[in-house]
């Protein structure tokens, strides 16, 4: 038995990230390949560091079957700043953008992009509680662009089809918490981007895959450390990148590759939120999942005990089982389970039968 103790971990993110990479960066932390200092201490301008980032990139490429004309940039301030970055760079003066609105944050890309010029919605499932994708969309011929989440991290709705958007009309997605969990195809889409902390390593770094044509578009007068065309030049280095964060989703990215990419990693997916959605809909409706079953997230499932008071007994109960992280977001309350990349299959099957023994003692 190892000396130290893991959790059955379900945050949201920051999340679970793989045993395997924990114990590479702990083996490589004091002296990475014999260069006599952590990955922490170097220059981002030295050999190693080059190396670092580059494979991090050709291994994103190769999980994702990036097409070369596509840039894929490390950048800092979280999926937050692309809410910005995107009509900053994007949009145009007097031209709008379409927002699907299928949850929190394709709510909040919204909001930003509103800030900072015309912005249109070309869907919303606000009317049902963001409990599904739309059924039809409203799209803007002109836009700019479309921008949608394809897995809404608290409310448990995950794209599993491409809005079919007008011809010529760029397609943006936010893929922060579905991010490497399966194939996409890639372009099918103008840019996509992802929060690091979620799926594929630390916080600290964002991943953005952008089509090059989208840099002809970025205007000449942005702040520099908003403007895509010239972190597209530097190459994610015009200054200090978030270097130890690279290394660590670089490591995920060699992962993800060792578990035969990303078609067996989704076949596992499916395996472990099959248990936990079997142990909800066996419940005889103790459990009720927040999403319609065609758009359940392989990712986040959320769902509702029969009280506000059993769901605080089950996370505290759960949390004493070394089940962590089970609270729901406080915007919408009851209990989610982020079940990850990382989160190994006997993770959800313990949670199943925890579910089903504290069904029996509570139903
Ligand atoms: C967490 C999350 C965000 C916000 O990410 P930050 O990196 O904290 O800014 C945005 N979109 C989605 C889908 C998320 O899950």
């Amino acid at each position: 038995m190892s000396e130290f103790k893991r959790v059955h971990n379900f945050n949201a993110g920051p999340s679970a990230l793989p045993l395997e990479v924990l114990q590479e960066a702990q083996a490589e932390f004091l002296d990475y390949k014999g260069a006599g200092m952590s990955v922490m201490e170097m220059s981002h301008r030295s050999k190693e560091f080059e190396g670092v980032i580059k494979t991090a990139e050709a291994d994103l490429r190769e999980l994702l079957s990036v097409p070369a004309n596509y840039k894929v940039l490390f950048l800092q301030g979280g999926a937050s700043l692309q809410f910005a970055m995107i009509p900053m760079n994007l949009r145009g003066a007097g031209v709008s953008a379409d927002y699907v609105v299928t949850g929190t944050w394709s709510k909040t890309a919204l909001k930003e992009a509103k800030k900072l010029g015309a912005s249109r919605v070309a869907a919303t499932t606000e009317a049902t509680n963001f409990d599904r994708a739309p059924e039809a969309y409203d799209f803007d011929p002109k836009a700019a662009y479309v921008h949608f989440t394809m897995n809404e991290t608290i409310h448990g709705v995950e794209f599993f089809d491409t809005p079919a958007v007008p011809d010529g009309v760029p397609l943006i997605s936010d893929v922060s918490s579905d991010f490497i969990s399966r194939p996409i195809d890639v372009s099918k889409y103008a840019m996509l981007y992802a929060g690091a902390q979620k799926n594929a390593g630390p916080a600290g770094v964002t991943v953005v895959i952008l089509r090059d044509d989208l840099l002809e578009r970025v205007p000449e007068n942005l702040p520099v450390m908003l403007d895509y065309k010239t972190q597209a030049e530097k190459e994610s280095m015009y200054n200090t990148p978030p270097a130890y964060s690279i290394y660590m989703v670089g490591l995920v990215f060699k992962w993800a590759k060792k578990q035969g990419g990303l078609a067996a990693i989704e076949k596992v997916n499916r395996e472990k939120a099959a248990i936990v959605y079997n142990a909800i809909d066996n419940s005889g409706g103790f459990y009720r999942g927040h999403t319609v079953p065609e758009a359940r997230s392989l990712m986040n499932v959320p769902f509702r005990l029969p009280s506000e008071e059993l769901e605080a007994t089950f996370a505290k109960e759960a949390k004493a089982n070394d089940m962590i992280g089970v609270k729901g977001h406080r915007s919408v309350g009851g209990i989610r389970a982020s079940i990850y990349n990382a989160v190994p299959v006997a993770s959800a099957k313990a949670l199943a039968d925890f579910m089903a023994e504290f069904q029996r003692k509570n139903g």
